[in-house]
């Protein structure tokens, strides 16, 4: 039998937020079972709890960001896609800001602070999503699909039509339980275009977007030194998103998910459209030995 997952001690990061540009601490702190994922704002008095499920999700246009009662948590996308790459179940996710730290723009730094922390296994059946039924949502030429499959498999496409990106390879698939995670998905960074910067500033929002956190596309090709981490590294980024997102279903799935040109949006239409269907999923145990195992 699988158990519940924590850390084994609380950790800590600091850095900038990528919207705000401010300057945030971190702290990953142990949770008993059955707490889930909860966010925390220490910085207001009393500090606010925001659990993340898909109920408290708000704006979903750039990041996701979770709501509750006036306070917004944005960009919680990268934090819970490595906790969910290493299936940890129960953890206060504390910062003393409106957004996590960006970090490099990948999931690099929380993977990091999950190695450093320790995994502990707690004293409960760890609780999985079973996809029980197909639920596909769609938007234009995009859509998002989760269907029954005996495994956590993420497949994506991209199609951007800008030449350093058509020169990668812009579909990826992975196993979350084959323990694929660190390795291969949590280096891979955000991207941005540099004609898109100047209207996102005047829009409060990117301001702390650099060279240091994102790979930016100019109209010839990327900008960073050092190129691309890996030759795929924006549909992974993608695959990155969309496991940070299906988190908010508070539980890994035992499923397939596929994305088309999808994003936060989508993603969050998607996890409406499974919750409302009550046919479409259960809420299970693993008896017995697992096909396979997450990262540890
Ligand atoms: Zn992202």
């Amino acid at each position: 039998m699988l158990r519940q997952r924590t850390l084994t001690k609380s950790v800590s990061a600091s850095g900038i937020a990528i919207h705000t540009g401010k300057s945030v601490a971190i702290t990953l702190q142990p949770a008993d079972i059955n707490t889930g994922i909860i966010f925390r704002r220490i910085d207001l008095h009393p500090p606010v709890e925001i659990p993340a499920t898909t109920h408290y999700v708000g704006d979903t246009r750039l990041n996701t960001t979770l709501t509750h009662e006036g306070v917004h948590i944005s960009t919680v996308e990268h934090v819970l896609s490595a906790l969910a790459g290493y299936g940890i179940d129960n953890v206060y996710v504390d910062i003393d800001n409106a957004e996590p730290p960006v970090m490099d723009g990948s999931a690099l730094a929380f993977t990091s602070l999950i190695e450093a922390a320790g995994i502990t296994e707690q004293d409960a059946p760890k609780k999985f999503l079973l996809i029980k039924k197909t639920i596909r949502v769609e938007e234009d030429d995009k859509f998002a699909v989760l269907a029954p499959h005996p495994g956590a498999k993420f497949s994506f496409t991209i199609d951007f039509d800008h030449p350093a990106i058509k020169a990668t390879q812009q579909t990826a698939e992975i196993d979350l339980m084959t323990g694929v995670f660190a390795k291969e998905i949590s280096g891979a960074r955000t991207f941005g275009f540099l004609s898109d910067y100047e209207y996102l500033k005047k829009n409060q929002l990117a301001q702390g977007a650099s060279l240091e956190n994102t790979v930016v596309l100019d109209d010839k090709g990327v900008m960073n030194e050092g190129g691309l981490r890996y030759e795929n590294e924006f549909v992974r980024h993608k695959i990155l998103d969309a496991i940070g997102d299906l988190f908010l279903l508070q539980h890994n799935v035992i499923g397939a998910f596929t994305g088309y040109k999808s994003g936060h949006a989508l993603s969050h239409q998607l996890r409406l459209a499974l919750l409302s269907d009550p046919t479409a999923y259960e809420v299970v145990t693993w008896e017995g030995e697992m096909p396979s195992s997450f990262a540890v």
